[in-house]
């Protein structure tokens, strides 16, 4: 059964938990209604995990209920790479993120500002949370010149330069129509020194409090993103400055990138500790499983992440033992799906050596169903994780999928991530 607070509210986060006798979690009532900082996002507890800060809800949007803990597949320049919208209704998919740096750049704001907003322009009626972008110009854009005014870069497009502010990240969101929106936050580097990144925290929280002073739409959330890099002293100071200023949400921003899993959820750990619980939690850039597994058992309910699409068009497919590659020659002759215990189209519909044909050909149907099994195997991952919290039994859950689910060897993992990013830092080509 679902409990929902006041239904004039635009986006709320309600925590629901179905009948189970064995809980002896919390119980929140009326008076935690007090603590409502403001009419656009409340979150009504009615029940947690009793064996970590786990929490199954709902977040109600203007485009829908986006059930909790969530996955939400990155659609960056307005569209999940390979996919259309009915694909992505087909899989469950309730909420998409995209990026206002890449909109900003191409084809503009004004542009999707005349098709009738983000969602008319890419025909998706469900929800959206839009990025401010503040990470893509830390870590694409060029010759980036910081100020207390805001951030001057030049795109990696053309070259052409600009200059973003806090006031107008929040325009450009509230142009686009998303149903959330994020500050503008300087991302440091995991390898700064605590003084440059208790500079960059700073910063963040003065353009939070600017961002927050010039919204105008009163049906879009705004998140806070708490940044303080891998120092735990700055991340508390940071959660507890954004708590202070009062947000419908808060994101945890500079993390997952190039630091080990562990120091990620101690880092995780720490701050969710400070974050109201009336308030949906939003891990940027986290998205494979075992991460994400760890991070709901540490109280995030939102995750978004271009990893699982990003690998899929490499051919790197999710099953619940870990990642395997179709291009291995060992698919080359297999009757069988590629998984045969998942329900996906991809893998209802084909075999193993047909999707593995598509992928030495470089056929463009290859990343369209790849993409679909990964987005599938994501979705029935949340699910699971939902129904484990709401059943009662979400800690053997995570125990047993972490004894099967084999990651990336944390070594490779790194590795890798750095060879990303310094791509990144170096292409032309956009990577989302
Ligand atoms: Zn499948």
């Amino acid at each position: 059964m679902a409990f929902r607070l006041d239904l004039e509210d635009d986006i709320q986060l309600a925590i629901i938990n179905i009948g189970r006798d064995s809980f002896d979690g919390h119980i929140y009532g009326k008076d935690e209604e007090d603590s409502i900082i403001d009419n656009k996002t409340s979150l009504r507890l009615i029940q947690t995990c009793p064996n970590s800060n786990a929490r199954a809800g709902e977040l109600v949007t203007p485009h829908g209920i986006v059930a909790t803990p969530v996955f939400l597949p990155v659609g960056s320049q307005a569209t999940v790479k390979a996919v259309t919208p009915d694909d992505l209704k087909e899989l469950g998919i309730t909420m998409v993120m995209a990026n206002t740096y890449h909109l900003y750049l191409r084809p503009g704001i004004a542009v999707i500002e005349k098709m009738g907003g983000l969602h008319q322009f890419m025909a998706w009626d469900r929800a959206i949370i839009t990025d401010s972008g503040g990470y893509q110009i830390f870590s694409l854009a060029r010759l980036r010149k910081l100020s207390d005014e805001g951030v001057t870069f030049r795109s990696h497009i053309d070259g052409s330069q600009h200059l973003i502010t806090p006031e107008l990240a929040i325009q450009f969101q509230e142009s686009l129509g998303a149903d959330i929106i994020m500050v503008l936050d300087e991302c440091p580097s995991h390898t700064d020194t605590l003084e440059r990144v208790e500079k960059a925290m700073d910063r963040t929280h003065q353009w939070a409090e600017r961002c927050r002073g010039v919204q105008t739409h009163g049906d879009q959330a705004l998140f806070a993103i708490v940044q303080g890099g891998l120092f735990p002293e700055l991340r508390r100071k940071s959660a507890s400055f954004l708590v202070s200023l009062g947000f419908s949400g808060y994101a945890i921003g500079g993390l997952s990138l190039g630091e080990s899993k562990a120091l990620t959820q101690a880092i995780v750990e720490e701050t969710v500790a400070l974050l109201p619980e009336n308030r949906p939690r939003h891990l940027m850039g986290v998205g494979s499983p075992e991460d994400i597994v760890e991070s709901v058992a540490r109280g995030i309910d939102m995750f978004d992440s271009a990893l699982p699409t990003q690998i899929a068009r490499k051919g790197a497919l999710f099953t619940r033992q870990g990642r395997h590659n179709i291009l291995r020659s060992a698919y080359s002759q297999r009757e069988d799906p590629f998984d045969p215990d998942c329900a996906c189209y991809t893998c209802r519909n084909f075999s193993a050596a047909y999707l593995h044909h598509l992928f030495k050909c470089k056929e463009l149907l290859a990343y369209r169903l790849a993409t679909i099994h990964n987005l599938h195997f994501m979705n029935s991952l949340m699910k699971a994780i939902r129904d484990a919290i709401t059943g009662g039994t979400f800690s053997s859950f995570r125990d047993s999928f972490l004894a099967s689910y084999q990651p990336t060897n944390d070594e490779v993992r790194l590795v890798q991530k750095k060879k990303w990013l310094d791509a990144q830092n170096r292409s032309d080509t956009i990577q989302d």
